[in-house]
């Protein structure tokens, strides 16, 4: 295994191979936009303004991340097939990256590394290192933990439940609380009861209907809610 990133060179010459990669050259250089029946078409529509060549002639992928406590702007460079193991080699089982976990390795790529599969291939490829055998052997039992991460508005949504408070005067005494992980954009509804068909209907009615569906959710709510 190569234990060095490619060169500008290469980078650039390997994405121009790459077959995956070639709806970015035909929008970036002809503006020719993909069948909404190419497998890469929903990565073109949510990245086509994100997505250009930069000063060495490789695709790369402008991404804002934001924390709570500070916000920046990253080149992630388009992975082509080519090197992705080799850079989930050097993130996660070369001898200085510490085998670390999923997360940290996500962290850690994603702040010059981009590709469509990356978090299922990093999940991949870390189940399926050997160090994972080693920790499962010397493992104390915990509670799961980890740090909640999101690219991309819609890409995580966060459910809270608040109550029960003073009642409305339309019977109202709960507030459900939707909140986008990544914009921090936040909706809300007051509802007479919770449940899970009420949760679900103001999820729909909310945000889905109006922002279309999240990539995954996040529901904080407390058990006496569900065994009710
Ligand atoms: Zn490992």
């Amino acid at each position: 295994m190569l234990l060095e990133l490619p060169t500008t060179v290469q980078w650039s010459q390997e994405q121009k191979k790459d077959a995956d990669l070639q709806i970015w050259y035909e929008w970036i250089t002809e503006q020719k936009k993909p069948s909404p029946e190419n497998p890469h078409f929903q990565f073109w529509y949510r990245d086509k303004e994100n997505v250009v060549l930069d000063e060495n002639d490789v695709l790369v992928r402008l991404t804002r991340f934001s924390t709570t406590t500070r916000s920046h702007v990253c080149k992630q460079i388009l992975v082509p097939k080519v090197y992705q193991d080799r850079i989930l080699y050097l993130a996660h089982g070369h001898v200085t990256s510490g085998h670390q976990g999923v997360s940290r390795t996500f962290l850690k790529l994603r702040e010059q590394f981009y590709w469509e599969t990356m978090k299922r291939d990093i999940n991949h490829y870390i189940l399926n290192c050997p160090c994972r055998g080693i920790k499962q052997r010397n493992a104390v039992p915990r509670a799961p933990y980890g740090s909640l991460l999101s690219t991309i508005p819609n890409d995580l949504v966060a459910i809270d439940c608040t109550g029960p408070l003073l009642v409305t005067g339309r019977g109202n005494k709960y507030i459900i609380v939707i909140q986008d992980h990544f914009t921090k954009f936040v909706e809300a509804a007051a509802v007479p009861a919770i449940s899970a068909t009420v949760i679900c209907d103001v999820l729909f009615k909310h945000w889905i209907k109006r922002y279309g569906p999240m990539e995954c959710f996040c529901l904080i709510v407390e058990l006496n809610f569900i065994t009710r």
